[in-house]
């Protein structure tokens, strides 16, 4: 099977969705290959925080101004992902004082807002911060959906004509006279393979552009620093409360709907696919924060996850936190490969700028004149998106008023009404798992349950709608239960212990799930 395409886009994180909507607003068609799902990358495993560049006003001024305009233009451009809750930096007794008189004056030249507290207010906004804080700070942090600014990235583009391959990997490159002639890619789903024959080819695969980018035989030197995060039962703050000092490990607590996020770590992996939480990093972040609040050495953790930063290497860099966490956009026609072009590193905060500044060097060498306009261009909320929204399937819900749409997860009441319009919206596109795609599209399996409970239900419901059939439901109840088990298991104390032995007994008493045969699927 060949298909000819003017730009093939491989990687459906929030970079490669972005560049596809930003190249179908300029009437470039193009297709976006994903080796597995929309954010099973980086963008799918980060903190969601929309950083108003305060954090690194000290380490790296260009990328605070970057931070800042960028969260200015996608408040206005994409209200719907964002909670514009705000945000603190904090100090504790031991803190680097020097780092904390500067502070400001650095946050004043790089034109962020940040006002001072008297560390009572402070307590006063956040009751959950330490009695013993030492300096409290006012920024305009937020927290951004990623999950619904992808899917509304994609959305869009489809919408304008670009199209969207999901579960298809890049598996090679045909290169003839200096250009790539022939992308082979394999679909997952099916095990065949698939030729593409694009103009041009842009690399937006994160942490894997440097095992892409070396299929067309070009080197780009990266490392892996791998993040770990703690979900916690509860919203614990209303704001994003960050610590104030040199960036560190477990520094930032920021709101998901009705969670908080706890992290991150720097842990260096040696293959972007190694990328696991794990108890020792659960264990450190937890030990760490509590000084700056200290409910979180008891409250509960309901998931740990991870993912990598690509960090692109440049000089001598000491440790991981010294390495550039800007973004590296690289024409390989430096490297004898004229129509191919990388993107990788940056911010979830800077996507949009990041597939701006790709779209034109792609517009330019396929002689397109067509300015960018998303940052004024407002992005449609997406129906393909819209239940990633923390509350809006139980409102919608209750304002229905249907005794006949059953809730099947409980946690965060989503009814099967909503997963059938999921299943709907997501078309042919099933992948090797409809439950995982649900997951990944809804509230589904985020709450305590961790998707104990409405896994089973979902697929039962499947089921009966005649969505799957013979034993591919009970394997992908497996696959989907495995993956929120990689999660859980970092967390595993307390209440979530007690889940966890009902989810072992239901699914390996009742169903006696880690019995079912791979290949009966
Ligand atoms: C722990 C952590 C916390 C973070 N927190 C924040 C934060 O709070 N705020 C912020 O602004 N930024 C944050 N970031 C950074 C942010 O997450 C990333 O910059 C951003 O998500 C990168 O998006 P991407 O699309 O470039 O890469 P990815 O999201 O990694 O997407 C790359 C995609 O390419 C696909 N792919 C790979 N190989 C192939 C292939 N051969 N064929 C087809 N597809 C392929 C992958 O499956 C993946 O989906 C954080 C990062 C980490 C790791």
């Amino acid at each position: 099977m060949i298909e000819t395409i003017p730009v093939l886009v491989i990687g459906g994180g929030s970079t490669g969705t972005g560049i596809a909507r930003d190249l179908a607003l300029r009437g470039v068609p193009c297709l976006l290959i994903e080796k597995r799902d929309i954010n099973s990358g980086a963008s799918g495993g980060n903190h969601g925080l929309l950083h108003s560049g305060a954090r690194y006003v000290a380490s790296d001024m260009e990328a605070a101004v970057e931070c800042r305009d960028e969260g200015d233009i996608l408040r206005r451009v994409a209200p719907q992902c964002i909670d514009d809750c705000g945000g603190l930096f904090v100090a504790v007794p031991g803190d680097d004082e020097g780092y904390i008189a500067d502070f400001p004056g650095l946050c004043d030249r790089s034109g962020i807002g940040c006002k001072a507290l008297d560390p009572q207010e402070a307590r006063e906004l956040e009751p959950v911060l330490a009695e013993s804080l030492v300096a409290a700070y006012r920024v305009q942090d937020a927290s951004i959906d990623p999950f619904m600014l992808s899917l509304d990235n994609m959305a869009h583009a489809m919408e304008l004509g670009a199209r969207v391959r999901r579960n298809t990997r890049v598996t090679g490159f045909d290169i003839e006279n200096g250009c790539i002639k022939r992308v082979r890619c394999c679909d997952d789903t099916s095990e065949r393979e698939i030729i593409i024959e694009p103009e041009l080819v842009v690399n937006a695969s994160g942490a894997w552009a440097g095992l892409v980018a070396a299929m067309a035989g070009a080197q780009i030197e990266i490392l892996y620093s791998m993040g770990e995060l703690l979900v916690t039962q509860d919203r614990l703050a209303t704001r994003v409360i960050n610590r104030l000092r040199p960036a560190s490990d477990s520094d930032i607590l920021v709101p998901g709907g009705a969670v908080s996020i706890l992290g991150t770590t720097s842990v260096r992996i040696d293959h972007p696919d190694l990328c696991r939480p794990s108890i020792a990093e659960a264990d450190a972040i937890i030990d760490d924060a509590k000084a700056m609040v200290p409910l979180l050495e008891t409250t509960r953790y309901i998931r740990a996850y991870s993912g990598v930063r690509p960090l692109v290497k440049s000089g001598n860099a000491g440790d991981d936190r010294s390495v550039s966490r800007g973004f590296a956009l690289i024409d390989h026609a430096h490297d004898g490969v004229e129509n191919f072009v990388t993107i990788t590193g940056g911010k979830l905060t800077t996507y949009r700028l990041m597939a701006e500044k790709t779209c034109d060097l792609v517009c330019a060498k396929l002689g397109v004149s067509t300015p960018c306009s998303t940052q004024t261009e407002p992005l449609p909320a997406s129906e393909k998106a819209m239940w990633t929204e923390p509350g809006r399937a139980p409102r919608t819900w209750v304002d229905k008023k249907s005794s006949t749409d059953l809730i099947l997860c409980e946690c965060e009441m989503v009814s099967a009404g909503v997963i059938a319009s999921i299943v709907d919206n997501m078309g042919e596109m099933r992948g090797r798992s409809l439950l995982k795609a649900v997951g990944q599209r809804s509230r589904v399996g985020k709450g305590p349950c961790q998707g104990g409970l409405c896994g089973l239900r979902i697929t039962g419901h499947l089921y009966d709608s005649g969505r799957v059939t013979d034993h591919h439901g009970l394997h992908e109840l497996r696959r989907f239960v495995e993956r929120r088990w990689r999660g859980f298991a970092p967390v595993l104390w307390g209440a979530s212990l007690r889940q966890a032995e009902l989810q072992d007994a239901l699914y390996c008493g009742m169903l006696d799930l880690e019995l079912e045969d791979e290949s009966a699927s």
